[in-house]
């Protein structure tokens, strides 16, 4: 699916047919030129040609899985993983993946160690929701739609920052998928420049931090990007969002078996979060082959301490783990 390509074939045509091209991609979420009815018979058949509807992914969990993940094969060959969670509330949520691996190497991460290869187009971030769109409205009720999306899949979304941020305007927009700013999310793993430029959006869209250590020491060796932006910076700034959007900010923590889970870990982070607008996202570690999870009664002991220090925090359900969709898992190993 090519969206700029789109636009040139429609050029010369009155402004009203891409409005229509969009309906029928969008709205009527068609997979085939051949079934559209707006659009004139002779431009059908040209962007039949010219702009082909067909996503190629493969799809692994079933109709009564609470996750589904897919496999997406890009033009160039590159493969991505983008993740629907089917929560028990009714929200549909994409995790959208906005890049080929990760150049950031973060130690627990499957992505990280599969390198980087390169940034996806806004069009590659799009059609992972468009593809789940179409899959909810062929396979559930008629109005059973995506309602949120999350930059939580591969790659580190503020390091591809333009076509993400054009990903989001087409995610948000009235002509196309129509989600709100408020239930699109972008997580990182702590790029200063690109929160500043997030902060100056006109959008209130959601900022996640993972954050996974509360000190400069131990957060430089599960993630070496800390070494570039080192905590004392990214909280300031992150404060600065956190007011300037007046939003909450989430900080995704993941609990891992004697590395970031002890008693003094747990004090330290309480000292990082004493800010009304941050709260805490406790993920338990699924394993990657490197560290071990920390188990329930730490993971409630951690959470405890957090709680009595009055830190808002709650804990990640964790889905997707039978087919490695579940978080830090997504590495193109089912292929
Ligand atoms: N690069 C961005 C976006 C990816 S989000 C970021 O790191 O924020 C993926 C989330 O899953 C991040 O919070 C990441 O830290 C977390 N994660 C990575 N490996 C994980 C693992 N093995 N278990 C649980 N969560 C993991
Ligand atoms: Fe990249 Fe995020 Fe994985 Fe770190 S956690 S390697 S930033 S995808």
């Amino acid at each position: 699916m090519d969206l700029d390509k789109l636009k040139e074939v429609l050029a010369g045509e009155p402004k009203f047919r891409l409005k229509q091209a969009y309906q029928a991609i969008f709205t009527d979420l068609i997979a085939d030129w051949r079934d559209n009815t707006t659009l004139p018979p002779k431009l059908r058949e040209k962007l039949d040609v010219e702009c082909p509807l067909e996503l190629k992914a493969t799809l692994f969990g079933s109709k009564n899985s609470e996750s589904l993940k897919i496999l997406l094969e890009l033009a160039d060959g590159g493969k991505v993983e983008s993740v629907l969670l089917k929560h028990a509330d009714g929200r549909r949520t994409v995790c959208v993946s906005a890049q080929v691996g990760c150049p950031l190497g973060c130690k627990f991460c499957a992505t990280g160690m599969l390198g980087f290869k390169r940034n996806l187009s806004t069009d590659e971030i799009v059609a992972q929701v468009l593809f789940f769109s179409r899959y909810l409205k062929r396979n559930e009720t008629e109005h059973d739609r995506v309602t949120n999306v999350v930059f939580m899949g591969m790659g580190e979304p503020l390091l591809n920052y333009d076509s993400m941020m054009e990903a989001v305007r087409i995610l948000n927009s009235k002509d196309a998928f129509n989600i709100g700013a408020r239930r699109i999310s972008i997580s990182t793993a702590g790029i200063i420049p690109g929160v500043e430029k997030l902060m100056r959006e006109d959008l209130q869209i959601n900022l996640a931090i993972s954050l996974h250590a509360a000190t400069d020491e131990l957060r430089s060796e599960l993630m070496p990007i800390n070494n570039k932006y080192p905590l004392e910076d990214l909280m300031k700034v992150v404060a600065r969002f956190a007011r300037a959007k007046n939003r909450e900010v989430m900080f995704e923590y993941l609990l891992i078996k004697g590395i970031n889970d002890r008693r003094e870990d747990a004090l330290a982070l309480v000292d990082l979060m004493r800010i009304e607008l941050f709260m805490v996202n406790l993920i338990r570690y699924n394993p990657t082959g490197v560290y071990g999870p920390s188990n329930s009664a730490e993971i409630a002991r951690f959470k405890n301490i957090l709680s009595e220090n009055g830190i808002n925090v709650t804990q990640r359900y964790s889905f997707g783990q039978d087919i490695n969709a579940a978080c830090g898992q997504l590495a193109n190993k089912n292929q």
